[in-house]
């Protein structure tokens, strides 16, 4: 009898926690932004590395404290991956770095060589660079690294210039920026605003309304109509900059 009843206590446990958990996991991946998990319990959940597994937390902003956590914020190797077709503008990733740097407020960025993925293709899906993030991060890398996928354009939306993906990746669509514009200082400015963005979202920042910053849609969208190459924000602007320390500060 004593028996029995231990094994019924145990069947409900395990029958609450596998419940628990398929929940979780349906809130945290159900295409919704605002479900109770995430607006409540995302962002602490994330920064355990096994949770962030188990409950499967890949999205831009869940590679948040990996960024910020103090112990963890000199060296993040920057890991280039081009498509064959595209050519990156000299110096327009390196001249993101001193800046993501500031967001930061510590630590250093080392970049690697590109590495060449083995086929191009004329647009990208988010499956298809979803797929390229995760074997990435599959890589042997002992710090938190940031990929830089260089591609093509984006598949459903040609115009957009940049993307996140999972939580370490930054997506630049060479192709789309170089039908922007042909002025190559232009494209550089273009390509380091855009992986400025896209970083401004793996550490956790949203769209601001005011076009003269990083963060604006309009630097990952540019509207050819009402949009000028030359002003392209390549600075993190105060508001942006003191988000991050807002962070910190709650850590
Ligand atoms: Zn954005």
């Amino acid at each position: 009898m004593q028996h029995q009843r231990s094994i019924t206590v145990v069947l409900l446990v395990v029958i609450f926690f596998a419940f628990s958990f398929s929940f979780l996991r349906y809130q945290a991946n159900n295409g919704q932004q605002d479900t109770w998990f995430n607006t409540h319990w995302r962002a602490r959940a994330a920064e355990r590395p096994l949770i962030r597994w188990a409950l499967g937390l890949h999205q831009a902003g869940d590679g948040r404290s990996d960024y910020l956590h103090p112990a963890r914020s000199e060296g993040f190797p920057v890991r280039i991956f081009l498509d064959p077709a595209v050519v990156i503008p000299n110096g327009s990733i390196e001249a993101a770095l001193p800046e993501m740097v500031k967001l930061l407020g510590s630590g250093g960025f080392d970049i690697g060589t590109p590495l060449q993925l083995t086929s191009t293709k004329e647009t990208y899906t988010s499956k298809d660079f979803r797929r390229l993030a995760g074997q990435a991060s599959k890589m042997d890398s002992i710090q938190t690294p940031v990929d830089i996928f260089v591609l093509t354009k984006d598949a459903v939306s040609p115009t957009q210039v940049g993307s996140s993906v999972r939580e370490h990746g930054i997506v630049v669509f060479m192709a789309s920026i170089q039908e922007l514009t042909p002025e190559s200082n232009a494209q550089a400015a273009l390509v380091t605003s855009t992986i400025l963005h896209e970083f401004g979202h793996q550490v956790g920042l949203d769209h601001l309304d005011e076009p003269s910053c990083i963060m604006a849609a309009v630097v990952e969208q540019p509207v050819s109509t009402s949009w000028a190459p030359q002003i392209v924000p390549t600075q993190y602007c105060p508001e942006e900059l003191a988000q991050i320390a807002a962070f910190q500060k709650v850590k």
